[in-house]
């Protein structure tokens, strides 16, 4: 229906672990990084606990050197856009319905827009975005600066800092579990709100009460 019932609402969203669920993918792109260069690779309970952004701190962080660090996110980007994974539940379904509700809705992402653009032709994400923006180093400034765009604001990410620069932006943060961080993580970080299918996002949008 296009009732315009969110025409004052801006949803933006995180990509990775967030409308694509990929933790797989990611984990075995870093642990390809790491090999390359004779680093220890991690672990699936490893990988939750040190996978950050942005990623050139979490690489030098893992004991890529300062010099390598642009080469290992283009390596990591080059093995995003190689495998394909799958979508969140409720994605197919929800995100229609939002557009066609009056939300605006967007993607800020740190992955490259060929990464993006793969996912979104391999795996049929509705085409309802406004805007794309990726490759976002900086979130908390590029949500800062669409902020004006509609009254109601909200965030959904899957990592600590998707939900600080939410926050910080003047965005409700909506977590997501079954990306890359743990739930506690998420709400550490400042989440408001975590679900699991972007259904029960769409359900946080509609309900007035929510700022
Ligand atoms: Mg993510």
């Amino acid at each position: 229906m296009m009732d315009g019932s969110l025409a004052d609402t801006m949803v933006m969203f995180d990509w990775n672990g967030t409308i694509v669920l990929d933790a797989d993918r990611a984990h075995g792109a870093l642990n390809a990084v790491l090999h390359k260069r004779a680093l220890p690779t991690l672990d699936g309970e490893q990988f939750t606990a040190r996978f950050k952004l942005p990623m050139a701190e979490m690489f030098a962080a893992l004991g890529v050197d300062g010099t390598e660090l642009a080469t290992a996110e283009d390596e990591w980007n080059g093995s995003m856009s190689s495998a394909t994974t799958r979508l969140r539940s409720g994605v197919a379904t929800s995100l229609p319905t939002l557009s066609e509700e009056g939300a605006w809705l967007g993607v800020v992402s740190a992955a490259s827009a060929t990464a993006v653009a793969f996912d979104q032709r391999t795996l049929a994400v509705p085409a309802v975005w406004q805007v794309v923006e990726a490759p976002i180093a900086d979130k908390l400034s590029q949500l800062s600066s669409r902020r004006g765009q509609r009254a109601r604001a909200f965030y959904v990410g899957d990592t600590a800092y998707d939900m600080q620069c939410a926050a910080a932006a003047g965005y409700t943060a909506i977590g997501v579990a079954n990306g890359y961080a743990a739930v506690r993580t998420l709400w550490d970080a400042g989440a408001e709100h975590v679900v699991e299918s972007l259904e029960d996002v769409a359900s946080i949008v509609r309900d007035r009460s929510t700022p």
